[in-house]
């Protein structure tokens, strides 16, 4: 649709970031773009109303469109950071990169027991952050909802890491 061309092409390409041969997709222009930020809100909104009691963020992107979306639908948020960040009693999560390993951190209180989450990121690329959120919304006792991106790059394959959820991407690479 439009709003996925839209997406896609206010996204940049990076060469050589983090590290030398991987392409970053920057989604930093789309928030400068405060028409197509409202939209990605507005639609991510209109498919979750009535569906979430809370919104994940994955540090640190996953915080600004967190946020707006927690926002405009009226439920509150909870960060989850990476390992060391958060001040309170932690579960913890650690996970495999490409190169050793990655913990992420929710507080053990942030969810109840039974609430519906609502995860939100900007990119999907091997799943293993989004697999890693979803273990510990798990632990705390809430269920994932749904998983919410901007954009996926198909050729990591991250979907297969994530079997069972309802997973929505608003545009592929
Ligand atoms: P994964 O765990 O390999 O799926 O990586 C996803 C996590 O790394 C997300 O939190 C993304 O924000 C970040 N990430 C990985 N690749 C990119 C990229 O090309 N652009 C922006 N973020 C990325």
């Amino acid at each position: 649709g439009q709003l996925a061309a839209d997406v896609l092409a206010g996204m940049r390409d990076i060469p050589d970031f983090p590290e030398e041969g991987v392409v970053f997709k920057d989604f930093t222009p789309v928030l400068l773009d405060v028409q197509l930020r409202d939209r990605i809100v507005a639609d991510t909104v209109e498919r979750r109303r009535g569906q979430v009691d809370v919104v994940a963020g994955i540090e640190a992107r996953g915080f600004i469109l967190g946020a707006m979306i927690a926002h405009e639908l009226g439920v509150g948020f909870v960060p989850v950071r990476k390992g060391g960040k958060l001040p309170a009693a932690v579960h913890s999560q650690s996970y495999t990169l490409e190169y050793g390993t990655a913990t992420l951190e929710i507080h053990q209180d942030a969810v109840s027991h039974h609430e519906r989450v609502l995860v939100v990121d900007d990119v999907l690329a091997t799943g293993g952050t989004l697999a890693a959120t979803c273990e510990l919304i798990e632990r705390c006792g809430a269920s994932v909802a749904a998983i919410e991106l901007v954009l996926e790059i198909e050729a990591l394959a991250g979907r297969d890491k994530l079997r069972g959820y309802d997973l929505h991407c608003l545009t592929a690479a």
